[in-house]
């Protein structure tokens, strides 16, 4: 721990003692109670002043802090919150399986992701209360987190002792709807709605998802009450959350929030929106992923798994030289695909085109590309066909945009070349050297 993070614990332990003892000998009991006894600062503060003859309770100087106030360089962290949210996780720590919880965790001065990497002391639920020693803060997409660590300690706490984040709602464009996000407001049009039952611990429930779009962009949303949605509807939402999954905001909202209709000329027609949701890949690096999003960029690089392949039939694995990583020798369905790499000048990210797309790159569909391998005698000759027609190509892409371990994955629905309009990007140059 820092000295300077130290500095107010020490003047509160030397307080709490009538300066019978000095700041210097309080600093090395601290030191030695954190960096050798490795106990949290809340209870080698109290023992210090116990173990020195002090009254621990005429301590003040709190290792506590409000989520509004965490910074990210937090070592020795204590806060109580809220369970906005929990998820378990599974994840592989030195070839070992191990299941971690993140989600996010609320207090009356703001939202905050964190992450939970050792077992849970008893199950958690959202709604749940808890109180959270020695956790430690960092930063991620320059957005500071919480991780309760194998160090920290974490109990429940009664339903009252943490108040409800209560903030005046904020409008938002969709395009800047963060994961955490909170009471929100939110003026879209449905461009597309279906409703689902989905399990829930408190049984069956209906759940109302659909993209909502602006002038901005687009967003899925999660409505859990039915508050009638229709498609092509202009409504606006106060009160949505927003949580992630794989990266994507989902803007969520359910009976607490009030749901307004308006009129229609208040945004751009269907259509119109369709086409919204145009992102750089640095844009959608910080914001995490988006759905339905379109980028313009260059496909810089195929690689291997290209082009004509083949699947395992029990889990639709790519198989290489016709063993399947799980299931062994297989007798692979062939299937036509791109992974690819995109760039656009603000970032790159790993492309993957769909079937139906690459026949339509290709000109021909997969019964074409077989007869095509069998004449040649290589079924890397799709490959090559398809880094012919791509590689270098400016193209505009869409589809949803995931986010994990292995970086930014676009999976495309959609993918045209795209036309180069020399005036344009002339006057767009032109533009920026006077910038
Ligand atoms: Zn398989």
């Amino acid at each position: 721990m820092k000295n300077e993070e130290l500095a107010p614990h020490i003047k509160d332990i030397t307080r709490a003692l009538n300066g019978k003892v000095s700041e210097e000998e309080v600093e090395r009991e601290l030191q030695q109670w954190i960096g050798s006894y490795g106990v949290n600062l809340a209870e080698a503060k109290r023992s210090i002043v116990k173990k020195l003859g002090g009254d621990p309770q005429s301590l003040f100087t709190r290792t506590e802090k409000k989520i509004e106030d965490i910074t990210g360089l937090e070592r020795n962290l204590e806060l109580k919150a809220r369970i906005l949210s929990i998820n378990e996780k599974d994840i592989e720590v030195d070839g070992e399986p191990k299941k971690i919880h993140y989600g996010i965790f609320g207090d009356d001065t703001g939202t905050i992701p964190f992450t939970i990497w050792e077992p849970l002391p008893e199950p958690l639920d959202k709604g749940d209360t808890v109180h959270v020693i020695n956790a430690y803060a960092n930063t991620w997409n320059d957005k500071p987190q919480v991780n309760v660590g194998s160090r920290a300690k974490m109990e429940m706490l009664d339903d009252d002792e943490v108040p409800e984040f209560k903030r005046e709602p904020q409008r938002c464009n969709i395009i800047d709807i963060r994961e955490g996000m909170s009471q929100l407001i939110v003026l879209g049009r449905v461009l597309s709605v279906e409703k689902k039952i989905v399990q829930t611990e408190n049984g069956e429930k209906e759940l109302f998802s659909g993209i909502l779009a602006d002038e901005t962009g687009k967003v899925q949303f999660s409505a859990w009450h039915d508050f009638e949605l229709k498609e092509d509807q202009v409504v606006e939402i106060e009160g949505g959350y927003v949580r992630s999954w794989r990266g994507i905001p989902q803007f969520s909202f359910d009976d607490n929030a009030q749901v307004k209709t308006f009129d229609d000329d208040e945004l751009p027609p269907k259509d119109v929106l369709e086409e919204s949701g145009m992102m750089t890949i640095s844009q959608l690096a910080r914001r995490g992923g988006a759905v339905d999003a379109i980028v313009d960029a260059v496909m810089i690089d195929i690689k291997n798994g290209s082009g004509l392949i083949f699947r395992c039939p029990d889990c639709n694995r790519v198989v290489q030289k016709s063993a399947c990583r799980i299931h062994g020798k297989v007798d692979g369905e062939p299937d036509l695909r791109v992974k690819g790499i995109l760039d656009d000048g603000t970032g790159a990210l790993t492309v993957i085109i769909s079937r139906e797309e690459t026949e339509e790159v290709l000109g021909y569909d997969l019964d074409e590309a077989m007869q095509l391998a069998r004449d040649r005698m290589d079924h890397g000759i799709i490959k090559d066909e398809l880094e012919d027609k791509l590689i270098a190509q400016p193209l505009r892409v869409k589809g949803n945009v995931t986010c994990d371990d292995y970086g930014l994955m676009l999976i495309a629905n959609q993918v045209r070349e795209k036309k180069v309009n020399m005036e344009e990007e002339a006057r767009k140059l032109l533009d920026e050297v006077r910038v």
